[in-house]
Order: structure tokens, then C-alpha cells, then sequence
């Protein structure tokens, strides 16, 4: 079931890699039934809240009628940020399960911390592989276009003299 499900938020995040923005997908189940899912479209948007993980809760709350989303899970291919456990935890999602780890800016520790009046289940690792790989070929992808266009604007101001 985990895997089946982290299989779709992956294809979720494939679709963030048109508008070149970090490929991250979310997808919210309830039930074993999938109420919402989304990808992150940051760059698309210019919305810095955007994320793969803030839409899908969003799409989930208005399905509902309800922002509260308790007994919902939330899978996403990637360890959630600081805004986006904020989110999950405001929305008393009951469980959440990633993919690769974010050494940067994850927050896994956040979901169970005793200062916060919800507490949610938290598991990584899912599908790490394809997750991590996913997100290792967009940046590399994107270092090597920077560096060519690096390269065209050296050759332009060498042109220009
Ligand atoms: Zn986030």
C-alpha cells in the first residue's frame, strides 16, 4: 500500500520537472482512497508556498468541505520542510510517509515532537531509490545548463571586446 501509493505521488513529481522546479510530489489518502494530489509548482506559479505538499492539503481540505484532514496520510517523495509540517501538523494528518531524506531542510524530528498539541506518525525511506534519483538528475540536469550558459555569456564578453 505504501509503495503503490509513493508510486503515484512519484509520478506526481515528474510533472514539476516541466516548469524546472524541484520535482517533489504529494499525495493525501484517506480510507485507502486518494482524496488529493499534487506536485510542486513553485517556480510555475512564482509561489513560494507551492509546494508539492500545500497543494495537495489544500485540494484535500476544499474536497472535503473540512480543513482538518485527521485519519489522512500523507505520502510524499521527499522528507517535508519547516512549512510544510507546519501544514500537516495544523491539518492533524495522522500519518506521514516519504521517500528520499532532505538533509537540508528536513524536518522528520518536527512530527513527533511533545511541544506541539498533535503528533503525527512518520515514516522515510520509501521507495528512497527512485525518489533520490529523481532529485539528483534535476540538479544535475540543472548544474550542467548552468554551466553552459556560463559558458555563452564568457563567450560574449569576449566577443564584446
Ligand atoms: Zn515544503
Amino acid at each position: 500500500m505504501d509503495e503503490e501509493m509513493m508510486a503515484i505521488a512519484i509520478n506526481e513529481a515528474k510533472k514539476s520537472i516541466k516548469s524546472e522546479d524541484v520535482p517533489v510530489g504529494a499525495v493525501v489518502v484517506m480510507n485507502n482512497q486518494i482524496i488529493a494530489k499534487a506536485y510542486n509548482q513553485k517556480e510555475k506559479t512564482n509561489n513560494v508556498t507551492a509546494h508539492a505538499e500545500i497543494l495537495a492539503i489544500n485540494k484535500a481540505g476544499k474536497k472535503l468541505g473540512r480543513y482538518r484532514l485527521d485519519d489522512a496520510v500523507i505520502y510524499i517523495t521527499k522528507e517535508p520542510c519547516l512549512m510544510c509540517m507546519g501544514a500537516i501538523l495544523s491539518a492533524r494528518i495522522s500519518r506521514i510517509v516519504y521517500g528520499a531524506k532532505d538533509l537540508r531542510y528536513g524536518t522528520s524530528e518536527l512530527a513527533t515532537n511533545n511541544k506541539f498539541n498533535h503528533k503525527c506518525e512518520i515514516l522515510g525511506g520509501i521507495k528512497n531509490q527512485e525518489c533520490e534519483a529523481l532529485l539528483s538528475e534535476f540538479f544535475r540536469g540543472l548544474r550542467r545548463k548552468n554551466e553552459s550558459s556560463r559558458k555563452t555569456k564568457n563567450q560574449f564578453q569576449r566577443d564584446k571586446k
